[in-house]
């Protein structure tokens, strides 16, 4: 019996780059070949990945969008997110985890050099983030990204709690993050900040209040990891508790000019849509394993058969008219990322990055009932992917929730425009 022919996870190949082919094709290989048998284990034992990233680092992944002037694939967004999805199809915990060590390369690198700056800042964020990619390069060395701490910070409502002071050659940093993924795994931990300058003029009470994106050596005195991580799904991202007690970093820890993450955040929002790859991976994994299951050609299975019921062929089609619709957003809102969408493309994102999340679930959901009662042993992938799509619309600063919010706000409000405005 012939085994299927899975779909490309962009759909089409025709319509994508001659090296956008070549890095999906490359990440496919390793998942296949590495990350999925694999990735048992590190659910099991809540472990984070190091071989994964091992690969990643030989196949010069870790440095996908860091330029190519600098040594790296200098990948653009769109690339980006088709290659992470291609390896969320394999192993979640793997894609998410390396997700955050690409976004310190992705907002420094080509997010930044869409920003305002002036010449001298330019300079001088050209030099740091050169001395970053070096090490990612050269040196192999993993970054990530704690930003949640359990307050409004992360959903943009509130300064960070975690606070940089200026000092003499560098900042001291104090304060904790929640949920870090890669914690005890990443070498650099890229941390968003308040940061507080002194200054002499009375009327900014004598501190001045910025954003800061600093990259804190994992070994740095003062930097401790704590709490348990034993959680529902994502078990390898090894996603622990940060505490940052008075930490020095030199200036040439800033992975953005002081101050322009707010920019960032205000006029590059794909920059918080990159989460949702790795949930379309395991959409595209669901049904992949629904079909090979019902097909009778799952390994390790006896060959039953139980394509002919119709039920079944009902509730693979359902899976496949989601999937497809969760791809279509997920396709076009990856190839419009840019500085300063306009509002309809910026409410198309949270749409496809709340579509990704919940239908990544609502399909996982469907292959288990489709597939029944065998496909839940833990001997096949199909309960982790359930648990691993669980997490997504859980995720700051877009959980489902918060996009909703946003949405149905910016459907009903004009930039600007208040109740009492059109009462007035
Ligand atoms: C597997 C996994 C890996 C993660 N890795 C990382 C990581 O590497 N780095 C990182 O920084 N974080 C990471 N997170 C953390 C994640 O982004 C959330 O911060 C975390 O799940 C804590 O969320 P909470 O539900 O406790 O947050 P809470 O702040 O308690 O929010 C609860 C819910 O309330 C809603 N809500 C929150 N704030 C507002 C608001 N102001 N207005 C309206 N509604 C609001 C949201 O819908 C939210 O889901 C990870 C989470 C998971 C599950």
């Amino acid at each position: 019996m012939a085994a299927t022919v899975t779909p490309h996870i962009a759909g089409n190949p025709a319509t994508l780059t001659a090296r956008q082919r070549e890095l999906i094709a490359l990440a496919s290989r390793l998942g296949r070949d590495r990350f999925a048998p694999r990735a048992a284990r590190w659910d099991r034992e809540a472990a984070f990945p190091t071989e994964n990233f091992a690969d990643l680092r030989d196949a010069g992944l870790l440095g996908i969008c860091v330029p190519a002037a600098q040594g790296g694939l200098g990948a653009d967004f769109a690339t980006y997110v088709m290659v992470a999805a291609e390896l969320g199809r394999h192993c979640g915990s793997t894609a998410l985890s390396y997700n955050m060590h690409v976004c310190s390369t992705m907002w420094s690198g080509f997010i930044a050099d869409a920003l305002d700056m002036n010449a001298a800042q330019r300079a001088d964020h050209n030099r740091i983030r050169a001395l970053h990619y070096a090490r990612i390069i050269d040196e192999g060395r993993i970054y990530s990204q704690p930003f949640s701490e359990g307050g409004a910070a992360a959903a943009g409502k509130a300064p960070w709690g975690t606070r940089a002071l200026k000092v003499d050659g560098g900042y001291r940093v104090t304060g904790r993050k929640i949920f870090a993924s890669l914690s005890g795994a990443a070498d650099y931990y890229g941390v968003l900040c308040t940061l507080e300058r002194r200054s002499a003029d009375p009327g900014d009470g004598g501190t001045l209040h910025d954003s800061l994106y600093l990259a804190v050596p994992a070994g740095a005195p003062g930097v401790v990891i704590s709490g348990d991580w034993d959680p529902l799904g994502m078990r390898g991202t090894v996603s622990r508790t940060l505490s940052f007690d008075d930490v020095f970093v030199p200036d040439e820890a800033r992975l953005m000019p002081e101050g322009l993450y707010w920019q960032a955040a205000a006029r590059y929002p794909h920059m918080f849509a990159t989460l949702s790859p790795t949930y379309m991976g395991i959409a595209q994994a669901a049904q992949d394993f629904t079909v090979s299951y019902l097909r009778g050609e799952v390994p390790g299975m006896p060959p039953v058969k139980r394509r002919m019921y119709p039920t079944k062929q009902i509730a693979v089609a359902q899976m496949r008219v989601m999937l497809e619709q969760t791809r279509a957003l997920f396709l076009q809102t990856a190839r419009e990322a840019g500085v300063d969408p306009d509002r309809d493309a910026r409410m198309r994102l949270y749409a496809a990055h709340y579509t990704i999340m919940e239908n990544a679930n609502a399909i996982c959901a469907l292959a288990v009932r489709t597939c029944g009662g065998q496909s839940m042993l833990k001997s096949l992938p199909l309960e982790r992917l359930y648990r691993d799509s669980r997490c997504g619309s859980l995720m700051l600063p877009w959980t489902a929730e918060l996009c909703i919010d946003r949405l149905g706000r910016e459907c009903l409000y004009e930039a600007g425009e208040s109740d009492e405005a059109i009462d007035a």
